[in-house]
């Protein structure tokens, strides 16, 4: 399995060392040249404006949606998943507009913008899963094709569509792989 990371800010390391040890071969990407032999792609979190803009300079939007529609799995976490949806309250910044979400950023207050909880995701077995949030993202509205794959105080914190994968949170800053690995898991039944 080759899987690409978004290199253009955020926590693009991380996500490749998570990768490395789940056993994938990582390509770090900035070109829509390289997206071409990927299996999957990860857009990592940070600044979703910033990214958004580089993604739009860089000419990488059509060549991520082209990838999304030939079924390829993409993963966002965090500002990843600002960009993956549709539409963000209150803001019109660019967005690559491919999963059916409407999303509110730092969503979860100034007191708490940053904190750590378990988290109990099914699809991830019964052992619950530490989550790391940071001015974390919060979908507030689902199309019908989008299954919920957790909620936090009943609020969407991941979910899926099809190929698409999203977290409001960033889980390749602890030690738990299952995350990653479900998302290889989508890569290789494609
Ligand atoms: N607050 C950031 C944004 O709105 C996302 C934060 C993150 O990715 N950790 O883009």
């Amino acid at each position: 399995m080759k899987i690409g990371v978004l290199n253009i800010q955020g926590a693009v390391s991380e996500h490749a060392d998570m990768l490395r040890r789940c056993g994938a071969e990582v390509a770090l990407i900035k070109r829509p040249e390289q997206l071409a032999d990927l299996n999957g792609l990860i857009i990592p979190g940070g600044e979703s404006t910033t990214i958004g803009k580089l993604v739009e300079r860089f000419g990488l939007g059509p060549a991520i949606k082209d990838m999304a529609a030939a079924g390829k799995p993409i993963f966002g976490t965090c500002a990843g998943l600002i960009l993956l949806s549709g539409k963000v309250a209150g803001s019109e910044q660019f967005l690559l507009g491919l999963m059916d979400v409407t999303v509110a950023r730092n969503a979860f207050g100034r007191q708490r913008e940053s904190f750590e909880t378990d988290l109990d995701i099914p699809v991830l077995g019964a052992h619950p899963f530490r989550a790391v949030f940071i001015r974390a993202p919060l979908i507030l509205g689902l199309g019908e094709g989008v299954e919920v794959l957790c909620r936090h105080n009943g609020r969407v914190v991941a979910a899926r569509q099809g190929n698409l994968l999203a977290t409001s949170f960033h889980p390749e800053l602890t030690d738990d792989e299952r995350m990653h690995r479900y998302f290889l898991a989508m890569a290789k039944e494609q």
